[in-house]
């Protein structure tokens, strides 16, 4: 049986920051993680010569701490630019400042839209759906985020609370949505929630930890499949078993609760914690295209692909010389599940992909798909009630639980990276 003060659940960005912080003050941590790598969602993998971020993944590096320790890394500061593409036509991001590339009949839909709608604070609304309503009045609300949230949330905007948007959408003004809507006026300002996206120069986007990560004590092909909470022992998949003094998780809280409680009430308010999950179908492509931006949108519904990502724009690293690549974010959930093979989503992402025009199949090179579980908490309305539940049982039995899927919540790595981080708190 192996013996540690610390045991942490998970080797993704918030258990690595956790062991780090451990570290720091000398105590003794190990780190287990189911898979064969250490990353989680900010992890990679190769294929012939190509390497993929799980999604999109660039840095904005709020905390102080975050800014002292990924920026140490070289890396690339891209802008952070980047589009959308909705029937048939390209718009620079996000739509409602930039109308102008859109023909006249559709930009007075939207100013009329605009301009009709309901007049009341946004602190007032229901829900997302009534909320973009307030922003964008109906027509703009329906064409746009309520389509892209049916692809991205793998819900109806009706069924969301509005916890996670704020900051996150830009609220234009009318003089900014007109501004944007005559070609010759001043191109607007990029109103992105922040200018600088910043990207390892090589290694993939997980290389901004990986110093950090060679010095921790971290035990992959550790799948935990029990914890008794009473005698502090950890099981594992692999037939091996861990005591403990303190322990950190940040594995997903549903299924955490599963492991340590049969109290029905919990398990039920466990069961109605939900997570999108995708498929991601990485290409490599035999030549070097210049995408203009590093990410783009589509909202088109027969498309199945809701965002796609380039890897070798963020860094030419991530592809043989003269190659290129992108990623298509498909995603699914228990209300909207994946109604096709995999088979299909490829021959369907390579037919959307030729539609959009950004390749043709004849250049492409290498065709991956693979899919993720868990990947970003669907905020349904009610859902902090019911984390709160789940959170309430975790403390009882011990154990600090932190990271996206260990708070349950929308968090970027940097946030993920100092909730593990400051979990050490709670320990020491
Ligand atoms: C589509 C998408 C795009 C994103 N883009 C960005 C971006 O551009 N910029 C940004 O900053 N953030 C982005 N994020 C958020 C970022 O990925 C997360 O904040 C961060 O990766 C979460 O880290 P974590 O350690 O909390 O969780 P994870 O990365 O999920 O790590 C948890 C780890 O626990 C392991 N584990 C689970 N169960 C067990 C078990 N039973 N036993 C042992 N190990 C277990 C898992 O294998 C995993 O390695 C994005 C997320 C998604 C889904």
């Amino acid at each position: 049986m192996i013996n540690t003060n610390i045991a942490i659940i998970g080797a993704g960005f918030a258990g690595i920051a956790a062991g780090y912080a451990a570290k720091e003050k000398n105590l003794q941590a190990t780190i287990f993680e189911a898979t064969d790598d250490w990353g989680g969602l900010c992890g990679n993998f190769s294929v012939d010569g190509f390497r993929f971020d799980k999604a999109v993944h660039l840095s904005f590096n709020e905390p102080e701490l975050v800014q002292k320790l990924f920026l140490n890394r070289p890396h690339y500061a891209h802008s952070s630019e980047s589009r959308n593409y909705a029937d048939g036509y390209w718009v620079r991001h996000p739509v409602q400042n930039n109308l102008r590339e859109l023909p006249v009949e559709e930009r007075i839909r939207v100013i009329e839209s605009f301009i009709n709608r309901e007049n009341i604070p946004d602190a007032g609304a229901e829900n997302y759906w009534h909320w973009l309503t307030i922003q964008f009045g109906e027509y703009f609300a329906e064409k746009y985020p309520a389509r892209y949230t049916r692809k991205y949330w793998g819900t109806d905007a009706e069924n969301l609370n509005c916890n996670w948007c704020g900051g996150r959408l830009h609220q234009a003004s009318l003089e900014e949505v007109l501004v944007g809507a005559f070609p010759d006026a001043t191109e607007p300002d990029n109103v992105y929630y922040t200018k600088v996206m910043n990207y390892p120069i090589t290694g993939g986007y997980k290389n901004f930890v990986a110093e950090i990560a060679v010095s921790l004590d971290i035990r992959c092909g550790y799948m935990v499949t029990a914890i008794d909470t009473a005698e502090k022992i950890l099981i594992f998949a692999n037939g091996e078993s861990c005591r403990y003094e303190k322990l950190i998780s940040t594995m997903p809280l549903p299924h955490l609760a599963k492991m340590i409680t049969d109290d029905e009430e919990v398990l039920a308010a466990a069961d109605q914690l939900q997570t999108t999950s995708m498929a991601l179908i990485s290409v490599g492509y035999k030549k070097k295209f210049d995408f203009p931006t590093n990410w783009f949108y589509v909202y088109d519904e027969d498309i199945p692909f809701a965002r796609v990502h380039s890897p070798s724009r963020k860094s030419p690293d991530n592809a043989p010389q003269n190659c290129s690549s992108l990623q298509f974010e498909i995603y699914y959930s228990r209300e909207f599940p994946l109604k096709f093979t995999d088979d299909e989503l490829i021959f369907k992402t390579i037919d959307g992909m030729e539609r959009i025009g950004v390749a043709k199949f004849s250049d492409i090179d290498i065709l991956d798909c693979r899919h993720v579980e868990f990947a970003n908490v669907i905020f349904y309305n009610g859902m902090e009630e019911n984390r709160a539940i789940v959170l309430r049982e975790v403390a009882e039995h011990g154990i600090i639980s932190c990271g996206r899927f260990g708070e349950w919540d929308y968090l970027w790595s940097d946030q993920s990276f100092m909730s593990g981080y400051n979990s050490l708190q709670e320990v020491t």
